[in-house]
């Protein structure tokens, strides 16, 4: 009796140390699991950072912009800017940066990783000096070099759009879909004080 008792005791002894040793070890995989998936993901999560912050460092406030445009009326006279132009230039900035970085977040929850530029909804004179309408970035280059977020300049009628295909862009032969990038080296960009009235700001009757 007392040793089918023990033998009884001993049983549930071993079976209570196989399923803590089950346990731990579903632990540990789990554990193991959720590390792989941090560290597949490390990069992503960076690289998904909102460009907000960054992009508005990489270029003049709108302060500085206005004193620009103030003092270019002055010194250049090539424009005469009026109150009003200086506004509409202004809000249009503010306006396009905003959507391009909305854009960019937008795409972050898709899972976008490339986006192109297009002159909307007219050429932009100065931009098209630099680059053509399709060419084409990578969401880390967005990452590496915020600069690279339209607008470039005020009145700057460059936008970035997501490009949601499947394919690897850098192996597309989609006409004019070309790298924007020659081997990570970031391309020349326009100078922020550009100053362009595009039509399509001040309506066909401006
Ligand atoms: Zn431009």
């Amino acid at each position: 009796m007392v040793l089918a008792i023990i033998s009884v005791l001993l049983l549930v002894i071993l079976i209570l140390i196989a399923v803590y040793i089950g346990l731990n070890r579903g632990e540990v995989e789990q554990v193991e699991e959720e590390n792989s998936m941090i560290h597949a993901s490390g990069i992503y999560s960076i690289v998904r950072k909102s460009p907000r912050e960054e992009a508005m460092k990489a270029r003049p406030d709108l302060e500085e912009i206005r004193k620009y445009l103030l003092s270019s009326n002055v010194d250049t006279g090539k424009y005469q800017l009026s109150e009003r132009d200086q506004d509409i230039l202004l809000e249009h900035w503010d306006e396009s940066l905003k959507k391009n970085i909305a854009v960019i977040e937008q795409g972050d929850k898709e899972g976008v990783e490339f986006y192109y530029y297009e002159f909307v909804p007219e050429d932009c004179p100065v931009c098209k000096r630099y680059f053509s309408r399709g060419h084409f970035v990578t969401r880390e280059e967005i990452f590496h070099h915020p600069r690279i977020i339209p607008p470039f300049h005020p009145g700057c009628t460059t936008s970035i759009f997501p490009h949601h295909g499947k394919e690897d862009l850098r192996d597309t032969t989609e006409l004019g879909m070309l790298p924007l990038f020659k081997e990570d080296v970031p391309p020349p960009l326009p100078e922020w004080n550009a100053i362009v009235k595009p039509n399509a700001l001040w309506g066909s009757t401006a």
